[in-house]
């Protein structure tokens, strides 16, 4: 057998473009992962909003199972049924009459910005090319999505990009209306703002976009990345701020861990991308399909969404109560179970050294940016480990205090 493979390897043989936690996590069950170590942590994490219905799922391994054991692939010169299956799904359960497979979000993002493209030309010609985006917002790391998303420091070094994008502030409705005009073919948006903050879009900001983009025969793209598929306590986020978008992207939550993304969109939209135009070898794979299929089946159910909700509710109490003790953060916010929790004093901009000081008391959180705490925890998480989870944070932020205070107690 070849030698045993650790931390350190990664340094040894990985491009250095992550820059992953000191330990390797090699098992998981529900909402508890375990190290090469046997350590043991509660995952508020979910492979960045991912594993939704926790680890090894009984039922998602089932239909994989099956799955594996009776087609892998054939690539889209043919099609196949767990494909047809889910694509009738997600057209039953939104407003799509269409849908496209592909592998990741950023590639569902790619698609839903070229079809946007092909669209105005296909109606008005080629000079309506323009697509508006938030600052501070992320669609991915294609070079297209990458510049369309509003974080400078993702495209730096990788110029020439994409051309005819304005990144206009988030959330504010003025900066909206001046921007978006008869050049524009599309205003892409997450409903909540994942990687740049945990910030949720307001309802008339979502009212606002859509009544531009109606004037200006824009379409009008929400990025649900993030927030689909049940974390927002709708199946999807346009569905509880009762915005409908034409183009909708959906992916992480979707496959629960299996490479797994889809574009909805209307007939008349989707009309533009005819044979040819677009493609994926491995979008619509059967195993793929067959277990966001079911994931969707498990998730849109009224237990599962009203328990996002509930979950929420003893998030927030929690940090709040971790709050009143040590005040550590200028706002707890977010939709359903996206959550951040902004920190202010000394904890400005220490978001990284929370997540890993976490990590050492068994417990996995994310940042949203540097100075946003993120959680994102399954949306069935057991209450016990949600407690579990908050008990281990409070103990995380007290260590911290403490040094904080020690270190101020010292004689200059
Ligand atoms: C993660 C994310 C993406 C990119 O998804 P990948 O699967 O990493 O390509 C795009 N948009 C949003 C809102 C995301 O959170």
């Amino acid at each position: 057998m070849s030698a045993p493979v650790t931390r350190q390897t990664f340094d040894e043989v990985m491009v250095p473009n992550y820059a992953p936690a000191a330990f390797v996590p090699v098992k998981g069950e529900g909402s508890r992962l375990w190290d090469q170590q046997g350590k043991e942590y509660i995952d508020f994490a979910s492979g960045i909003a991912v594993t939704s219905l926790g680890h090894l799922h009984p039922e998602l391994t089932k239909v994989l199972h099956e799955q594996v054991d009776r087609l892998w692939h054939l690539s889209n010169t043919f099609t196949n049924e767990p494909a047809l299956r889910l694509a009738r799904r997600l057209t039953e359960t939104t407003f799509a009459e269409k849908v496209f497979f592909c592998n990741s979000g950023a590639e569902a993002n790619e698609a839903a910005l070229k079809l946007a493209r092909r669209y105005a030309f296909d109606h008005f010609g080629g000079s309506k090319t323009g697509i508006v985006s938030c600052k501070q917002a992320f669609h991915g790391r294609t070079l297209f999505t990458v510049s369309v998303g509003g974080q400078p420091k993702y495209t730096e070094g990788f110029a020439p990009l994409p051309g005819d994008l304005n990144h206009i502030e988030f959330n504010n409705l003025e900066a909206a209306e001046a921007a978006i005009n008869a050049g524009t073919c599309a205003v892409i948006v997450e409903p909540v703002q994942g990687e740049g903050g945990v910030l949720p879009a307001t309802k008339a900001y979502l009212q606002k976009l859509r009544e531009l983009c109606d004037k200006h025969n824009a379409l009008l793209i929400f990025d649900e990345v993030q927030i689909g598929v049940g974390r927002s306590g709708a199946l999807y986020a346009y569905q509880a701020y009762g915005v409908t978008p034409d183009i909708l992207t959906s992916a992480k939550a979707l496959g629960n861990g299996f490479p797994v993304a889809a574009m909805l969109t209307s007939n008349k939209v989707a009309a533009s991308f005819v044979v040819g135009t677009h493609g994926s070898t491995y979008g619509g794979n059967p195993m793929a399909c067959v277990v966001a299929d079911k994931v969707l089946e498990l998730i849109d159910t009224p237990e599962v969404l009203a328990g996002v909700g509930k979950r929420h509710d003893l998030i927030k109490a929690g940090l709040e109560r971790i709050n009143a003790k040590y005040g550590i953060f200028k706002e707890v916010r977010g939709m359903g179970l996206l959550m951040g929790a902004e920190l202010q004093g000394e904890f400005h901009n220490k978001a990284k050294d929370i997540v890993n000081a976490a990590a050492k008391h068994g417990l996995l959180v994310l940042v949203a940016g540097t100075n946003v705490l993120r959680i994102v925890p399954s949306l069935i998480i057991p209450e016990a480990d949600l407690q579990e989870g908050l008990a281990r944070l409070e103990a995380t932020v007290a260590e911290l205090v403490s040094k904080v205070e020690a270190k101020q107690a010292q004689p200059a």
